[in-house]
C-alpha cells in the first residue's frame, strides 16, 4: 500500500514542470537514433496573454506530440513568437512605450503561461521573429528572392487605410470596403511597393499530391490561385495612324461573335488614347471616382454596374466588327490585361452591364434543339455551352468542338492563341510601418536600387523611433537609419524605409527551429535533411490561403534557388476548431464572454483544464467553454487518483480467474481504443474510453480481483494512456507507485488484438449446410459444449426432427454444421 495522499495539482504540477525542464526532457536531440517527428503548431502573436484559444490550440496538440514520443519518435515540438506587427506599434503610439519593450514584456508573460500548461515545448529552439538573430535571416531571404528576380519594386495602386496610415492586403479589406482593423473606408493609392513573384509558382502550387491536407483547405487554395483555361484574343484599333493591339483573356472564345462591347479598366493606359474629345470630361470624372474604390467593392456582384463610353472603337479580329469601348470599374487592371470583351448574352456581369446601358445582346450559343429566342426577353445570361449560332462561318459548330475550333482559327490567323490565366497575383510585401523586418535595399543617386551586401546584414531596426502620423514609415524620419552609404560607389544613399509584411517572417520560421543557433547561415543543409519537412502541422483554418500558401511558395522558390531539397513545408495539416464563449459566440471583450484560463488553472490545475479542452468535443469542431463542465473532468482525475492510491499494492496475485481475465481484456480494449483515437486526433473519445475503464475498476476495487496482477497492470496502463493528456498527475502517480524514471519516457503500451475482441461470438448453426440459427456463445467455448448447446436448442431441434444426426462439424469461433439423414 502506498501512503494515501490527496490530489494536489498545484504542488505536483509546479514540481514536475521544474523537473522536466531541469532534465531537458523535451529537448529533441539532433543525434537521436529514433525516427524524427516534427510536430508543429502555428506560432502565436505575443499579444501579452495566453487566452482560452491558445489553450485550445495547444493542449490537444501537445497530447498528440507526447503520444508520438511514447510511440518511439524523436519528437521536435518547438515554440516561438511571431513578434513583428501592427499591434506593438499601436501600443507604442497609445502608451508611449517602445514597440520592442512592449513586445518582449508580452513574450515573457506568455512564456510563463506556456510553461503552466506543462506542454513538451523544446524551449532550446525558441525563435522570436523581432530579434536581430532572426530578422537578419529574414533580410537574407529577401536578398535571395531579389537576386533570383523574385522580388521587385513597382508603382501600383494599393488599398490604403487613411486612419491606420498603411497599405492593406486585399484580405484585410472587408466586403463593404472598410478596414478590417479600424473600420475606416479604404481608398486606393498609387505608391512604390515591393512584391514577390508568387505568380511564377501558380501552376506548381496547384499540385497537392505530396501532402495530406483537409480537402476544404486545398479547395480554398485552388480557388485562390484560380486557374482557368481559355484563349487570348487580340482586338486592335488605329491610334494616330498606328495599329495598336490589345489582348483580352476569355474562357469562352466560342462566344467571340457575341462581343457587342469592349471594356477597359479605368486605370488602363489606353483610356487616355482612345477617349474622344467629346467624351473626355465624363471619362475623367469616372476614372477619378473609381480610383477611390477598393477592388473588393469594384468586384462586388451586389453593386449596380457603372461605366462610361469613351467614344472609341476596337475591331473584333475574328468577325471584323467594330465594337464600342467603355470603361467600367468591374474590370480590374491586375487581372488579365485590364480589358475584356463584353459578351452580354453569355456572361452575367456583361449581361447586367449591357442591360443598364442599352447595349445590344446577341445570342451566339444555343443548346442543341432549343428554339431561337429574343435575348431582350431573357431574365439572365445563358452561360452554358451549346451550338454556335449567329457566328458566320462557325454556325452549327457543336458545343464540344466550338472552343477548340475558334482557338485554332485564331492561331492560324495570328490574332489569338490558347492561354491559361490565374486569379493569383504577386504578393505585396512592403508595409509603411516601423515594427517589421527592414527591407535590405539602398537607393543611390548614381547606382539606383542596390541590395545590401549579405556580409553587412542585419540592417538594424532602430529600437527607439518617434511616431508621426504621416502615412509614411517612421523609419523615413530616423536619419541614423535612413542615411547610409552606397555599397557600390561609397557615396551618400538612403535606405528603404518600408518594412516587410509579417507573413514573410512566418513563411520560414519552421526552418529556423531546426537550426536555431546557427550564426553562420539561416539553416544548415544537415538540419534540413534531419528535420524537414514538418510531419504534422496544426493551426486554424483561417490561415488556409495566406500563411499556408505563402509558406508553400517559399519552400518551392528556395528549393529552386538551391537552398532546400524538398517540395512542401507541411506534410500533414490539421485545423483545430475554435473555442467559443458559454453563449456559443466567439469570445470577445465586447460580448463579455471571455474566460481567462489562468483562474481555472489556479482552481483545478493544468491537467484538468487540458483534459477539459480535449473533452469538449471533436477537436476540429471547437465548442463552447462551460466552466461548470470542468467539474466532470476534475472528478475523473480525482477518482483515478484515489483508485490508484487505494488499491495499489506491490504484492499481487498472479492467479488467473474469470474476473482477472475480464480485466485483462478491458486493459487491451482500452489500449486499442485510446491508441486509435489519439492517432486520429479524437481526444474526446480517448478520454471517454479512459473514464469507462476507470469506472469499471472502481466498481471492483473492493473485490478480490483488485489484488490481481491484471488489476494492477491495468492501473499502470491507464497512467500511461492518460499521460499525453494529463502529464502531471500521471507522472506523480507513476513515481508514487514505485517507478523511478519519467512516465513520458516509457513506451506506449501495446495490445493483443485477440484480447480486444468481445468475449462472446456469434455461432452460426447450419443443418445440412443451411443456416438455421445464430447463437451468442462465450469465446472460450469447447467443442463438447457447442455440441450440447446446439442439439438442445429448440429451433435447431425442430429442423433435425426425427432424423438421425450423422455428423457434427465445428469450425471453432464461427460455425457448426449438423449433418443428418432423413429416416
Ligand atoms: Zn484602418
Ligand atoms: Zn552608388
Amino acid at each position: 500500500m502506498i501512503t494515501r495522499t490527496k490530489y494536489n495539482p498545484k504542488e505536483i504540477e509546479k514540481k514536475w514542470q521544474t523537473h522536466w525542464e531541469a532534465q531537458q526532457q523535451y529537448h529533441a536531440p539532433d543525434d537521436s537514433p529514433k525516427p524524427k517527428f516534427y510536430h508543429l503548431v502555428m506560432l502565436p502573436y505575443p499579444s501579452g496573454d495566453l487566452h482560452m484559444g491558445h489553450w485550445y490550440n495547444y493542449s490537444p496538440f501537445d497530447a498528440y506530440g507526447r503520444f508520438k514520443r511514447m510511440q518511439g519518435y524523436n519528437v521536435m515540438q518547438p515554440m516561438g513568437f511571431d513578434a513583428f506587427g501592427l499591434p506593438a506599434e499601436n501600443a507604442a503610439i497609445k502608451r508611449g512605450v517602445q514597440a520592442r519593450t512592449w513586445t518582449l514584456a508580452n513574450i515573457d508573460k506568455m512564456r510563463r503561461q506556456l510553461r503552466m500548461m506543462g506542454a513538451q515545448w523544446d524551449w532550446d529552439r525558441e525563435i522570436v521573429s523581432c530579434l536581430p538573430d532572426y530578422y537578419k535571416w529574414t533580410e537574407w531571404l529577401f536578398l535571395q528572392f531579389y537576386k533570383h528576380g523574385l522580388a521587385y519594386r513597382t508603382k501600383a495602386p494599393a488599398n490604403w487605410c487613411p486612419s491606420c496610415n498603411t497599405t492593406l492586403a486585399n484580405e484585410q479589406v472587408l466586403a463593404n470596403g472598410t478596414c478590417e482593423r479600424c473600420g475606416s473606408i479604404v481608398i486606393r493609392k498609387e505608391i512604390d511597393q515591393w512584391l514577390l513573384k508568387i505568380t511564377n509558382y501558380a501552376e506548381e502550387l496547384l499540385d497537392f499530391s505530396g501532402i495530406e491536407w483537409p480537402e476544404r483547405t486545398v479547395t480554398m487554395q485552388r480557388n485562390w490561385i484560380g486557374r482557368s483555361e481559355g484563349a487570348e484574343i487580340r482586338f486592335f484599333t488605329e491610334i494616330d495612324g498606328q495599329r495598336e493591339e490589345i489582348p483580352v483573356f476569355t474562357t469562352r472564345p466560342d462566344t467571340i461573335y457575341g462581343a457587342t462591347f469592349f471594356v477597359l479598366a479605368p486605370e488602363h493606359p489606353w483610356v487616355e488614347k482612345i477617349t474622344t474629345p467629346e467624351h473626355k470630361a465624363a471619362v475623367d470624372a469616372y476614372v477619378d471616382q473609381a480610383r477611390h474604390m477598393t477592388e473588393i467593392e469594384r468586384m462586388s456582384t451586389e453593386k449596380e454596374k457603372t461605366g462610361v463610353f469613351t467614344g472609341g472603337y476596337v475591331t473584333n479580329p475574328v468577325s471584323g466588327e467594330q465594337v464600342p469601348v467603355w470603361i467600367a470599374e468591374y474590370v480590374l487592371m491586375g487581372y488579365g490585361s485590364g480589358a475584356i470583351m463584353g459578351v452580354p448574352a453569355h456572361d452575367e456581369r456583361d449581361f447586367e452591364f449591357a442591360r443598364k446601358f442599352g447595349i445590344p445582346i446577341r445570342e451566339v450559343i444555343r443548346p442543341e434543339g432549343e428554339e431561337p429566342s429574343d435575348p431582350a426577353t431573357w431574365p439572365e445570361a445563358k452561360s452554358h455551352l451549346g451550338v454556335m449560332v449567329n457566328s458566320g462561318p462557325f454556325d452549327g459548330t457543336p458545343a464540344d468542338e466550338a472552343i477548340a475550333k475558334v482557338t485554332r482559327y485564331m492561331e492560324e490567323q495570328g490574332v489569338g492563341k490558347s492561354a491559361v490565366s490565374y486569379r493569383l497575383r504577386d504578393w505585396l510585401i512592403s508595409r509603411q510601418r516601423y515594427w517589421g523586418a527592414p527591407i535590405p535595399i539602398v537607393y543611390c543617386p548614381i547606382d539606383g536600387t542596390v541590395p545590401v551586401p549579405e556580409d553587412q546584414l542585419p540592417v538594424w531596426l532602430p529600437e527607439n523611433v518617434e511616431f508621426k502620423p504621416t502615412g509614411e514609415s517612421p523609419l523615413r524620419y530616423e536619419p541614423e537609419f535612413l542615411n547610409t552609404t552606397c555599397p557600390i560607389c561609397g557615396g551618400p544613399a538612403t535606405r528603404e524605409a518600408d518594412t516587410m509584411d509579417t507573413f514573410i517572417c512566418s513563411s520560414w520560421y519552421f526552418l529556423r527551429y531546426a537550426d536555431p543557433h546557427n550564426s553562420e547561415q539561416a539553416w544548415s543543409a544537415e538540419a534540413m535533411r534531419r528535420w524537414l519537412p514538418v510531419d504534422q502541422y496544426v493551426g486554424g483554418a483561417e490561415h488556409a490561403v495566406m500563411h499556408l500558401l505563402y509558406a508553400r511558395f517559399f519552400i518551392k522558390a528556395l528549393r529552386d534557388m538551391g537552398h532546400l531539397e524538398f517540395d512542401e513545408p507541411f506534410i500533414r495539416l490539421y485545423h483545430q476548431g475554435m473555442i467559443l464563449g458559454a453563449d456559443g459566440q466567439k469570445m470577445s471583450k465586447s460580448r463579455g464572454n471571455v474566460e481567462a484560463p489562468d483562474e481555472y488553472v489556479e482552481k483545478y490545475g493544468a491537467d484538468t483544464v487540458r483534459c477539459y479542452m480535449m473533452f469538449i468535443g471533436p477537436y476540429d469542431q471547437g465548442g463552447s467553454f462551460k466552466a461548470e463542465n470542468l467539474e466532470g473532468v476534475w472528478r475523473f482525475l480525482n477518482r483515478f487518483w484515489s483508485l490508484v492510491n487505494d488499491t495499489w499494492s506491490e504484492k499481487v496475485s498472479k492467479k488467473e480467474t474469470a474476473e482477472s481475465n475480464a480485466i485483462e481484456r478491458l486493459r487491451h480494449k482500452t489500449i486499442k481504443r485510446v491508441t486509435e483515437d489519439l492517432s486520429n486526433f479524437r481526444f474526446n473519445t480517448a478520454l471517454a474510453a479512459l473514464m469507462e475503464c476507470n469506472n469499471a475498476l472502481i466498481k471492483q476495487q473492493n473485490e478480490p480481483v483488485a489484488h490481481s496482477a491484471a488489476f494492477r497492470d491495468t492501473l499502470e496502463t491507464m497512467m500511461q494512456l492518460l499521460a499525453p493528456m494529463a502529464p502531471h498527475i500521471t507522472e506523480e502517480l507513476w513515481h508514487l507507485t514505485g517507478h523511478s524514471s519519467s512516465i513520458h519516457l516509457t513506451d506506449w503500451p501495446g495490445y493483443d488484438e485477440a484480447l480486444t475482441h468481445d468475449e462472446t461470438f456469434t455461432l452460426v448453426v447450419q443443418v445440412d449446410g443451411k443456416v438455421r440459427e445464430r447463437i451468442e456463445v462465450p469465446t472460450g467455448i469447447s467443442e463438447a459444449e457447442v455440441r450440447q448447446l446446439v442439439l438442445y436448442n429448440p429451433r435447431v431441434a425442430s429442423f433435425i426432427g426425427d432424423a438421425t444426426v450423422r455428423n457434427i462439424i465445428y469450425v471453432p469461433g464461427r460455425l457448426v454444421n449438423i449433418v443428418v439423414r432423413n429416416a
